[in-house]
């Protein structure tokens, strides 16, 4: 009996992993209950050779095997629309690096400054001044960051809607709320950045540690808020515009070089309100793990490109 088991347990796993089988097909298969989201097809990435990466992106849709799926998009409209969306995006990065940057001096100047007038006499007063300046700075980090989000906005939405022959809704109020919760990031990052370094580093150490990581804040950081910022904004901005348009399904899709968290979401079809992942679903792929929370679209984790499409 244990063989048995043992061998259509096997054969469950291939067929998942081969993705001719959703999670719902084997627990019908084992006579038990259905689960939510249990319907999904998983894209066999490793079939496709990785120079035709790009090639999944019309042939994921193959191996979904959905037939109650009505996709909105044909396929070579699909790649386009990806690619469009991708364009946009680099166009884009500069203007967030070039906001980012300027931000982002600002700070590690004003840090620095402080720390110098008053870490030697009591570094408890300077966390208690670090405190209270990252309660007002989300103001100004939302502030200089408005300008690129907005423009991006109207480009992304416009884009999306148009691949929906829609038309982009308006998109000033959503955008000033993502400047919020950007700035919300951003600040928080910073201040367990500093409060990390003043906790871990002996005493004599901590003015270069510190000034290390606020010089990496006004040379390298703004790149990556410009990656990381391009990367969600779009989502973000496509998703709203598509909401807005009644499209009632989004797709995940691969389009970087993929990594075995995000294989593990390729080609999922999910109602667009109800999002990827739910708070406390954990994703396992290539030996690593994550919990990302809530995800309604990508990034999944940090240096994430995937996109979403109208399924
Ligand atoms: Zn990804």
């Amino acid at each position: 009996m244990r063989g048995d088991s043992e061998s259509r347990h096997k054969g469950y796993a291939i067929g998942r992993q081969w993705g001719y089988m959703s999670a719902n097909d084997i627990l019908e298969l084992e006579d038990r209950n259905p689960i939510a989201g249990g319907d999904v097809y998983l894209v066999p990435l490793n079939m496709v050779p990785a120079d035709q990466a790009g090639r999944l992106l019309t042939d994921g849709g193959r191996f979904l095997a959905n037939g109650d799926e009505k996709r909105l998009l044909p396929e070579a409209t699909e790649t386009r629309a990806l690619e469009t969306l991708v364009r946009l995006k680099r166009a884009h990065a500069p203007v967030f690096e070039d906001a980012a940057r300027r931000l982002l001096k600002r700070e590690a100047d004003t840090i620095e400054r402080q720390f110098r007038r008053q870490a030697e006499r009591s570094l408890a007063d300077f966390l208690e001044w670090l405190r209270q300046f990252y309660e007002g700075f989300g103001a100004t980090a939302a502030q200089a960051m408005t300008p690129a989000l907005m423009s991006y906005g109207a480009a992304v939405a416009t884009e999306a809607a148009q691949q929906v022959d829609a038309e982009p809704p308006e998109m000033d109020q959503f955008v000033s709320s993502y400047a919020g919760a950007y700035a919300a990031r951003h600040t928080r990052d910073s201040q367990q950045a500093i409060e990390a370094i003043v906790a871990d580093s002996p005493p004599q150490e901590l003015p270069e540690r510190l000034g290390n990581t606020l010089q990496a804040w006004r040379t390298e950081r703004p790149a990556q808020v410009a990656r990381d910022e391009t990367e969600q904004a779009a989502n973000a901005f496509a998703r709203f515009a598509w909401v807005a348009a009644g499209v009632k399904k989004l797709r995940w899709i691969v389009v970087g070089p993929s990594c075995p968290l995000c294989e593990e979401l390729n080609g999922r079809v999910v109602g667009i309100q109800l999002g990827f992942l739910a708070a406390g679903d954990v994703v396992t792929g290539g030996g690593k793990r994550i919990s990302a929370g809530k995800t309604l679209h990508p990034p999944l984790h940090k240096g994430c490109d995937c996109m979403i499409l109208p399924a």
